[in-house]
C-alpha cells in the first residue's frame, strides 16, 4: 500500500523514508485499512495483556446528572527554554525557585490573576447537577479510550483519511519536526501562522521553522505576546498570565508602533488588526488538537478567540499536531469533556469556540484548506502507556486546573519548571518525556497537599503519581547520603528509647545549631528561624496529660 503525501514522500513499507524511519505497513485484509508504523504494534502489545480492555463503558452517562444548566454558551529569535539543558535542570530549578519565592510582587500578581478564576470555576461547577458524577464520566471516557488506544487509533485514522485528511506518524520530536518541515517545503510556503499548540512547543517547532527561514506568527493573543517577549508560555492555558497590561501596551508600542493604552479591549483589537493581514498572507496554518474523535475521524479544537478557526480555514494547508493520547471513541464523549475542560480550566461554562474539523475543503464548500494533515506524536507516550501505575496520566485534557490550585506553582511561577508542561501534571509527565534522571527533582516540587488531585476533572491522582516518581527515582539513581539518612532514621524511630534519647540530645543542641549553622542545615536555615524547644518533649507531655494505663507509651508501663 502506497500513499502519496504532498511533500512527495511515500508512506510505504518499501520506500526509503519508510525504511529509514522504520515504518512498516500493518497488513490487513481490509483494503481501506490505514497504514500504521511498526511502533504502533507496541501499543497493542502493551495494552493487550495488561490493559483490561472494556468492550463498552461500565456505566452509561446519566445526562441529567452531568448536564450543566449553562448549556447555551454565552520568533525570529529562538525561544529560551530551560528544557534545552537538562543537565542543569535541577540546579536551574532550585535557583529560579529561590528567586521567585523571594519575589513577593510576582507572587501577589499571580495570586490576583487567579483570584477571578476560583470564583468563576466554583460558580460554573455549581451549575452542574452533580460535578463529581461528571468527573466520573469524564474519567471513564478517557480511561476507556486510552486503554483501547490500539483499537481506536486505527479507527480514527481510517475515518480521518476517509474524510480526505492525511496522517503522519512521529515517533519523537525530531521526526515530527522533519515531517512538518517536509510539508512546509513541499508547499513552497513563505509564511506560517499558528494557533495555540502545546505539542508544537514540546517539539520546539518554531525554532526549527525559523531556522529554515520561515516566518512563524502565533495567532493566540497570549502566545503572540510571549512570542514578542521572546519567552515560552508561562502556563499552558494562560501563556502570559504573568504579564501586566502596561507591559503589553509597551510591547505593542515597541513592535507594532501602537500608542499606549490601558484598555484590554483596545489591546486585543491591536493584535487582531495585526493578525488579519497575516491570516490572508499565510500559506500554512498549524494548530493543535484537543480531542480526536475515532468514530467520525474529526479533530476537535476548543478556543476562546476564534484564531484557531481562521488558522485552520484560511491558509491553503492545515497541519494539526496531536499526541496519540488525545483520541476519544464517541462524539458524545465531547458533551462531557468540553464543559469539564472549560469549567475546570478557565471557569467558563463552555469555551467560546468549539470546532470539529473533518478534512480539507470539499467541492462546493466556500472555505477550508486544500490539504489537511495530522501529525500523530508519540514522543514517549507509549512509555507512559506501558507503565500501569502512571498510565492514567495520559487521560490529561490539559485544562490547567492543577496548576491553578498548586501552592508550588503559585510561589515559583511557570518558567521555573523549565518544561513545556508546567505545574503538577508537568512534574508527573516530564520525567517520562525527557528522562527520569534529569527531571526527577520535579517530583519533589510538591507539598503533596492533594489540591491538584481534587481539582482534576478526569480524576488523575497526581499527588500519588508524584510519589511514584520519587520512588522510581530513588530506585534508579539512589542518593547515597539519603539512603544512609533513611537507614539511620529507621533505626532510631523503631527503638523508642533511642528516639527519646535522640530527641533530648537534639533539643539541648538547638541553641548551638542556631549559632553554628552546620553545612547540612545551612540551606534550610537560610529562610527559616529555629524556634526555641519546649521544656518538655511531646512524649513527656503526653504521659502527664494521659495518666491512663491504656494510653501510656508501652515502655513507660510498669
Ligand atoms: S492533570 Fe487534570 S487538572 Fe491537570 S491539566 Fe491535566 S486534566 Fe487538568
Amino acid at each position: 500500500m502506497v500513499n502519496h503525501t504532498p511533500c512527495g514522500q511515500h508512506r510505504s513499507t518499501h520506500s526509503p523514508l519508510a525504511q529509514s524511519r522504520g515504518l512498516a505497513a500493518r497488513h490487513s485484509t481490509r483494503p481501506d485499512a490505514p497504514v500504521l508504523p511498526s511502533w504502533t504494534e507496541e501499543i497493542h502489545a502493551i495494552i493487550g495483556p495488561a490493559g483490561g480492555r472494556p468492550q463498552k463503558l461500565a456505566i452509561g452517562y446519566d445526562w441529567d446528572m452531568i448536564a450543566s444548566d449553562a448549556a447555551s454558551p454565552p520568533e525570529s529569535q529562538p525561544r529560551p527554554s530551560g528544557a534545552d539543558s537538562p543537565r542543569f535542570a535541577k540546579k536551574k530549578f532550585l535557583h529560579d525557585a529561590t528567586e521567585h519565592v523571594r519575589d513577593t510582587g510576582h507572587r501577589e500578581f499571580v495570586r490576583k490573576a487567579l483570584g477571578g478564576y476560583y470564583t468563576n470555576r466554583d460558580l460554573q461547577k455549581a451549575r452542574f447537577r452533580d460535578w463529581e458524577h461528571a468527573r466520573d464520566a469524564a474519567s471513564l471516557a478517557k480511561w476507556s479510550a486510552v486503554n483501547r488506544l490500539d483499537e481506536l487509533l486505527p479507527r480514527f485514522v481510517a475515518n480521518f483519511e476517509a474524510n480526505g485528511g492525511q496522517v503522519h506518524w512521529a515517533r519523537d520530536a525530531e521526526e515530527a519536526r522533519t515531517i512538518v518541515l517536509g510539508l512546509v517545503r513541499a508547499a513552497r510556503a513563505k509564511a506560517v501562522i499558528k494557533s495555540k499548540c502545546m505539542t508544537s512547543e514540546e517539539i520546539h517547532l518554531n525554532a526549527a521553522l525559523e531556522g529554515e527561514g520561515y516566518g512563524v506568527v502565533e495567532s493566540d493573543l497570549g502566545e503572540f505576546i510571549q512570542q514578542l517577549r521572546g519567552e515560552p508560555p508561562y502556563h499552558f492555558v494562560f501563556p502570559c498570565m504573568h504579564v501586566r497590561r502596561d507591559e503589553i501596551s509597551d510591547l505593542f508600542g515597541k513592535h507594532l508602533g501602537t500608542p499606549p493604552t490601558d484598555s484590554p479591549e483596545e489591546l486585543t483589537m491591536i493584535a487582531r488588526r495585526h493578525m488579519r493581514r497575516l491570516y490572508v498572507d499565510a500559506d500554512i496554518g498549524i494548530t493543535g488538537a484537543n480531542f480526536l474523535v475515532a468514530e467520525t475521524g474529526q479533530i476537535s479544537i476548543t478556543e476562546n478567540e476564534g484564531n484557531a478557526r481562521l488558522t485552520a480555514a484560511l491558509p491553503r494547508m492545515h497541519i494539526a499536531i496531536s499526541g496519540i493520547e488525545k483520541v476519544v471513541e464517541h462524539l458524545d464523549d465531547l458533551a462531557v469533556l468540553l464543559p469539564m475542560l472549560a469549567t475546570a480550566g478557565a471557569g467558563q461554562p463552555l469555551t467560546c469556540y468549539n470546532t470539529l474539523y473533518a478534512g480539507p475543503r470539499r467541492p462546493g464548500e466556500v472555505d477550508g484548506p486544500d490539504e489537511m494533515h495530522l501529525v500523530l506524536l508519540d514522543n514517549s507516550r507509549t512509555a507512559i502507556l506501558a507503565d500501569p501505575e502512571q498510565r492514567d496520566s495520559l487521560h490529561c485534557i490539559r485544562c490547567g486546573a492543577c496548576l491553578n490550585v498548586c501552592p508550588i506553582f503559585k510561589n515559583v511561577g511557570g518558567f521555573t519548571y523549565g518544561t513545556t508542561y508546567q505545574g503538577p501534571i508537568g512534574s508527573v509527565i516530564t520525567p517520562h518525556l525527557r528522562g527520569l534522571s534529569d527531571w526527577n527533582h520535579l517530583s519533589g516540587a510538591s507539598s503533596l497537599c492533594g489540591a491538584c488531585t481534587d481539582a482534576c476533572p478526569v480524576r488523575i491522582d497526581i499527588a500519588h503519581h508524584l510519589l511514584h516518581n520519587r520512588r522510581n527515582a530513588a530506585r534508579t539513581a539512589p542518593n547515597a547520603l539519603e539512603k544512609i539518612g533513611h537507614r539511620l532514621f529507621a533505626m532510631v524511630a523503631s527503638r523508642p528509647w533511642l528516639f527519646g534519647l535522640g530527641g533530648a540530645v537534639f533539643r539541648s543542641m538547638l541553641p548551638l545549631l542556631k549559632v553554628l549553622r552546620p553545612p547540612l542545615l545551612r540551606d534550610w536555615l537560610a529562610s527559616r528561624d529555629l524556634q526555641a524547644a519546649p521544656r518538655q518533649s511531646f512524649r513527656r507531655q503526653w504521659e502527664h496529660h494521659q495518666p491512663d494505663e491504656q494510653t501510656r507509651p508501652l515502655e513507660g508501663r510498669g
